[in-house]
């Protein structure tokens, strides 16, 4: 595998936001460019944003983690909720979750949606890369406050090394990401019902990824047996970005959801 960080996950973070989000009259908007029901978890109600503050060569929505996306366009808290409302009733569901992109950028616009999800007895799950929880206690202790809010934490990779060829950020950052459970645990919340980790396996040895699972049984008991396993998927500009990169996966999923072993 080649690689080098080229990017600082904290410094995109302050860049992007002003592009992705506005403030207007008091309330901050974040950019979206899609709504929909999609299959996971059960299915979940999925606002897709804008704008991600990490380059992982592995990422399905490369064309979308800059400040812009085709189609995009700026919604409050309450006017996203209300086209997220519109598709849970239709389609019968109780969750809702933000992809395509970081949540966490623009928190004051996510904070406020999950407020307003939780309120009317949704179930929302904070999918993120845990960057900026894992410098930011501030936002932990929001999560915390919410009830019915489920953070899954996106561990890139099972090692340090592997984490800076992946995302092509410092692998310092690894750390970060695993601060941010540890963040959550002393902040009361519980492994399994609150928070979870998911990590990507498919670029590391069993070793490796032995050496995660310690890792994580020193911030909770609880947490290696937390994890949701994540697999890369082979869609075309997928494949066409690891080749660019030089990175070879071990495991992966073709986009029909076959499992591929590639060594
Ligand atoms: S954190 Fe997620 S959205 Fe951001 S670059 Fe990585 S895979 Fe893509």
């Amino acid at each position: 595998m080649v690689g080098r960080p080229s990017i600082d996950p904290l410094r995109l973070a302050r860049v992007l936001e002003p592009k992705v989000s506005r403030r207007r009259e008091g309330v901050v908007e974040r950019k979206y460019y899609r709504f929909r029901a999609a299959r996971w978890y059960g299915g979940i109600v999925t606002g897709d944003v804008v704008g991600c503050n990490l380059r992982c060569v592995y990422c399905w929505g490369s064309r979308v983690r800059g400040a812009d996306a085709p189609n995009s366009r700026f919604y409050s808290p309450e006017a996203a909720f209300k086209v997220m409302d519109r598709i849970a009733r239709r389609r019968g569901l109780r969750l809702m979750r933000l992809s395509g992109a970081e949540p966490t950028i623009a928190w004051e616009h996510t904070r406020e949606l999950i407020r307003i999800a939780c309120e009317e007895g949704y179930t929302f799950v904070l999918e993120t890369n845990g960057i900026l929880l894992g410098v930011d206690k501030g936002m932990v202790r929001d999560v915390a406050s919410i009830e019915g809010v489920v953070v899954r934490v996106s561990i890139k990779a099972a090692t340090p090394e592997t984490f800076e060829i992946l995302t092509l950020a410092p692998k310092e950052y690894f750390w970060v990401q695993l601060n941010a459970l540890r963040s959550m645990v002393e902040e009361g919340m519980e492994p399994g019902e609150d928070f979870y980790p998911a990590v990507m396996l498919s670029f590391n040895t069993d070793e490796e990824i032995r050496w995660l699972m310690e890792r994580l049984a020193e911030i909770h008991p609880a947490l290696p047996e937390e994890i949701d396993p994540e697999y890369v998927i082979l869609y075309p500009h997928v494949v066409k970005s690891l080749k660019a990169h030089g990175v070879k996966p071990r495991r992966a999923f073709t986009p029909d959801n076959v499992p591929v072993e590639m060594i």
